[in-house]
């Protein structure tokens, strides 16, 4: 019997981690032999979240559009119920419209669609596949024909951070309709990690060029997200941080290391990366914060922060 909690209750389930693409800054790069849950697994974890009251349930990967039995899976999971059925995906094999109209038809609602720049020049070499960019950008389209509702997904790279603001303007010309972006520091596991100086942009860096691009989103009518990344690095835009959004997200990932595949709080689990250094203390946004990636710190230590205090400057909205 579903149960009506008070909080949404998003659940994130991985369903496999291979992947037609091979994006540098891949999270999951390492997993990729991971088996991923067989058809009647994935049921039983739709049907544990659906009896705990689940609203939204998150459909991840790997990528995954390669599972031949996704339509089913959308199917099955909306026979259950859920208000969202989101999928996240780099639309690839979207792109023909076929995949799109059965997602759509079986129930699907909503998808986050990665799109790491505003051109070929800039997404392919990041996704290391030719033609990546055609096609997700005709997975998009072929989406939004379909009605479901979309946002695109950037993780913001030293290839692609000088762009971010090319990458608004593309989707608010290229997407009419589109209102919802996020761009995603990158969290410092797999090719990420492996690769970190040449992946991951200072601080510093990414905050000047977001400043550039969430104005712009902005007055487009574009609401933009900012996840994984500092509060002090977003002076005046903090209320665009994903991070401080609060809700119970819960999920089963086949590759948890201890084997226990269920996880019961991923805010909480992210937040075990990162570390508030020494000058946090004086922040008062601290209490919201999430801190930086320790790993990040021990690079290149704690001098980019920017501690607020909120009585001697513009108070944030968050506040
Ligand atoms: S707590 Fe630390 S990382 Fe977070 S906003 Fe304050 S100074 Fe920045």
């Amino acid at each position: 019997m579903k149960n009506n909690s008070p909080s949404l209750l998003e659940v994130d389930l991985k369903l496999g981690f291979i992947c037609n693409q091979n994006c540098r800054h891949c999270a999951v790069a390492g997993k990729r032999h991971v088996p991923a849950p067989s058809f009647t697994e994935v049921c039983t974890e739709i049907e544990f979240y659906r009896d705990r009251g689940a609203a939204r349930l998150v459909l991840t990967g790997g990528e995954p559009t390669l599972r031949r039995d996704l339509v089913e899976i959308v199917r099955y999971a909306a026979r259950g119920g859920f208000d969202d059925i989101h999928l996240q995906t780099n639309a690839t094999g979207l792109a023909n419209g076929q995949l799109a109209s059965q997602l759509a038809k079986a129930g699907l609602t909503s998808a986050l669609v990665s799109l790491h720049g505003p051109s070929a020049e800039v997404h392919d070499r990041i996704v290391r596949h030719p033609d990546g960019f055609a096609h997700t950008v005709a997975g998009l389209h072929t989406l939004q024909r379909q009605g479901v509702r979309l946002a695109t997904n950037t993780v913001v790279t030293r290839d692609n951070v000088a762009h971010l603001l090319e990458i608004v303007q593309f989707v608010a010309e290229e997407f009419p309709g589109l209102c919802t972006m996020c761009f995603s520091y990158p969290q410092v596991t797999g090719g990420a990690r492996t690769h970190f100086q040449e992946i991951v942009p200072r601080l510093s860096t990414t905050t000047a060029y977001l400043l550039e691009a969430l104005p712009v989103a902005d007055r487009r009518g574009i609401w933009c997200w900012v996840s994984d990344f500092p509060l002090c690095g977003l002076p005046g835009y903090e209320e665009h941080s994903a991070d401080v959004v609060p809700r119970r997200a819960v999920g089963t990932d086949p590759s948890r290391p201890d084997g226990e595949n269920r996880v019961t709080d991923y805010h909480r689990l992210s937040q075990t990366s990162k570390v508030k250094p020494s000058v946090c203390a004086d922040c008062d946004l601290a209490p919201i914060c999430l801190g930086v990636d320790a790993h990040y710190i021990a690079v290149y230590g704690s001098d980019e922060l920017n501690p607020r205090r909120v009585l001697s400057g513009r108070r944030p909205r968050l506040l």
